[in-house]
């Protein structure tokens, strides 16, 4: 029985990517040789790498705008501080819209003055904040995109005279936004790119010219994009199923269309909670994420007789985060809406009972 997979990362995948990922762990390319057992500097991984870079600038518009797309491991979490180690010198502006807002904070201020611009943490994180006004020159000014977590999204971006970095982990290629507002941005694979394993970062060459400290070759985004992301040896699986996936998403018509069918998904579930008299949306409603779909029961009583019914017909994946409870649906790029229908129809029999 296929099963209509809720889960916030690692996450779906359209099934396609994962039979052709596997097939390329048999056979790549005809050579009779697993892609995990060729080198990485052999010309078919060359052609994967260069193809995956080149599909992450084109599908998010910066082709010729001096961005570079790099592939790197440790996570979205080495992120947080490979940013700081590069470019913080005296102080940086971070937004805290929750949990990885923090994360990113905490690591920045080993390495210089975090100034907390804006936070929503008076609210528990279930709002994004408004109208942040940005006078002072910082180093850069750091924020989360969408709030893989609490359910919000920023939908639109502050303006700032200081380099923007986003931790874009769990919206990336989810939807038209201006990319080259951004100087330097970043996602964990498992959300919304590819398996866990790889972080694709994509920065814009004119940033690094501001790095005058020396640092080790590992946490060097300099290293990394001179050596075009094969500085070591990279995570060749994530990076081969990534290629694949942005492929995917360039063949299915490209961001535009994708964000149109997760609007669609989206309003579909949101409009349930807000219509279902078992339900309670987590977040305000201006801020509700298009990838996230945070929500609680107004009883939470009957949380075992929900949770039946989403098992009964095979929906999984739907607990909210440990930190905040409650329900989380992730309908990342691969989600289908017949999955998201599925849920909503639990949903409407739920209250039916
Ligand atoms: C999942 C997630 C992370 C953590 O990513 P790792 O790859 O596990 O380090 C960071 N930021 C956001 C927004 C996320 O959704």
């Amino acid at each position: 029985m296929k099963k209509h997979n809720f889960s916030a990362g690692p996450s779906v995948l359209p099934k396609e990517v994962i039979e052709d990922a596997s097939k390329a762990v048999i056979n790549l390319n005809n050579n009779n040789l697993s892609l995990l057992e060729i080198s990485h500097r052999s010309k078919d991984f060359i052609s994967i790498m260069d193809e995956a870079c080149s599909l992450a600038i084109e599908l998010t518009g910066l082709k010729n705008n001096g961005y570079k797309a790099i592939f790197l491991q440790g996570g979205a979490s080495l992120q947080f501080l490979m940013v700081a180690y590069n470019f913080l010198k005296a102080k940086a502006g971070y937004i805290n819209t929750g949990t990885w807002s923090e994360k990113a904070i905490k690591e920045a201020k080993l390495f210089g003055e975090v100034i907390e611009i804006a936070s929503s943490k008076d609210q528990n994180f279930n709002y994004i904040p408004k109208e942040i006004k940005i006078v002072d020159k910082y180093d850069y000014i750091h924020l989360t995109t969408n709030n893989t977590i609490f359910g919000t999204q920023f939908h639109n971006f502050p303006d700032t005279n200081s380099s923007l970095i986003a931790d874009m982990s769990s919206d990336i290629f989810s939807r038209v936004i201006d990319y080259s507002k951004f100087d330097l941005f970043y996602a964990g694979a498992q959300k919304n790119t590819g398996p866990a394993g790889t972080t694709l970062v994509i920065v814009k060459e004119s940033l690094l010219s501001e790095i005058n400290k020396n640092i080790p070759s590992m946490l060097s985004y300099k290293v990394h994009i001179d050596k075009e992301s094969m500085f070591n040896t990279p995570p060749v699986f994530p990076i081969y199923t990534a290629m694949l996936n942005l492929r995917w998403i360039k063949k299915n018509g490209g961001i535009q269309n994708i964000e149109n069918k997760n609007r669609e998904k989206a309003n579909l579930i949101y409009n349930e909670i807000d219509n279902n008299s078992k339900f309670i949306g987590f977040v305000e409603k201006d801020d509700r994420s298009f990838m996230n779909v945070t929500f609680n029961l107004i009883d939470s009583e009957e949380k075992d007789i929900f949770d039946k019914i989403c098992e009964e017909n095979n929906v999984v994946g739907i607990n909210g985060h440990r930190s905040v409870g409650g329900y989380r649906a992730s309908i990342y790029n691969a989600m289908t809406l017949e999955s998201v229908e599925v849920l909503v129809d639990c949903m409407k029999k739920f209250e039916k009972l």
